[in-house]
């Protein structure tokens, strides 16, 4: 249930209503939001008929959440979240590119792929340090040695930092060195993770799952928001269907739907969801036209030497020349790069 309090509701109003639904067996959660007071009454409490909340004095409105993810939905907030790290406003008018190479290898692969996403408009650095790979022969990542270079090498070039994190075991860590954890598809479910994420100050940012259900991925953001960390990116990577030609199919349903639904920021990963260079432009713009926040993109100064996921990471012309697509289809959907 959502309470929407009148704007000259007086405190004594206020602590009468949080009291009612903390009787009721609620938790209380208010919205970030600047006034006047919303706040969603959560938990296992029983649900009192809504006029009797709408008749107590102070209320404004009082109305059921329907959605199984209450606080990631829009019916506790209308407007679009916005995320704020660093000088980045993500969920705002300007979309947000993410960008760089699946896996931190080298000093000189990070410096030049640095330079060249961010002289075409990134101010995200991607790069994994620790890699959730299909095989256990794969490389692994770099990891701490890998956070450090990415950290430094971003920090030269004014971009913010987002890796992804397997285990809650890393946070601690992790957190020394990046601005946003990235979840991957693998983990969307990883519950424990999810629940430590929640006390983490920075931003999270949640692949939707290789099979997952839309509210099966807004269930997994609203894991970490009812811990406590509003901060929460969702990011749709492509599902698996039956398609060969490509690595997984892009669901931009997905992002239309979660857009209509929830009030989160919604990135599209375009490298994932199609694993095939030439097809990931398209995508990219495709996604941005349906009303995607940003997107998040492999790129690589050599992708012929990449150790993971060369076949689908850019060349840095190729960034640059999607960026600048990129950046007059944002215009045509009423947004900016
Ligand atoms: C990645 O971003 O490199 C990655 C492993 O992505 P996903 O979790 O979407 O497979
Ligand atoms: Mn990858």
């Amino acid at each position: 249930m959502v309470i929407i309090l009148r704007p000259d509701a007086t405190p004594e109003q206020r602590r009468a209503v949080e009291s009612r639904l903390r009787e009721l067996g609620f938790q209380i959660v208010l919205a970030p939001d600047p006034p006047p007071v919303v706040m969603a009454a959560v938990g296992e409490g029983s649900m009192p008929p809504l006029e009797q909340m709408r008749a107590m004095p102070g209320v404004a409105e009082a109305r059921r959440i329907p959605e199984p993810f209450k606080l990631a939905s829009r019916t506790f907030r209308e407007a679009d979240s916005i995320v704020r790290v660093g000088n980045v406003e993500i969920g705002g008018p300007t979309v947000v590119l993410m960008a760089g190479p699946c896996t931190i290898e080298s000093e000189e692969q990070m410096v030049r792929t640095a330079a060249a996403v961010r002289s075409a408009g990134a101010t995200v650095m991607r790069g994994g340090a620790f890699k959730p790979r299909t095989s256990p022969y794969s490389f692994q990542g770099l990891g701490e040695e890998g956070l450090k270079l990415i950290r430094r090498v971003a920090d030269s070039q004014g971009l913010l930092v987002i890796s992804e994190i397997m285990d809650k075991s890393q946070i601690t860590l992790m957190d020394r060195y990046v601005d946003i954890f990235q979840v991957g598809a693998r983990n969307m479910q990883n519950y424990p993770l999810l629940r430590e994420l929640g006390s983490v100050e920075r931003p999270v940012l949640i692949k939707r799952g290789l099979a997952a259900t839309v509210d099966e991925w807004l269930m997994s953001a609203e894991y970490v928001i009812s811990g406590g960390n509003d901060r929460v990116i969702v990011c749709e990577r492509g599902v698996r269907a039956y398609e060969t030609y490509t690595r997984n199919t892009l669901d931009l349903n997905a992002v239309a739907v979660a857009k209509a639904i929830s009030h989160l920021p919604v990135i599209v990963d375009p490298s994932h969801a199609v694993g095939v260079r030439d097809k990931v432009a398209p995508l990219a713009r495709a996604a941005i036209a349906a009303g995607a926040d940003g997107l998040l993109v492999e790129v690589h100064y050599a992708p012929e030497q990449a150790i993971c996921d060369g076949q689908q990471s850019l060349y840095p012309e190729q960034f640059r020349v999607l960026a600048g697509q990129i950046r007059l289809i944002a215009e045509a959907v009423g947004r900016r790069l």
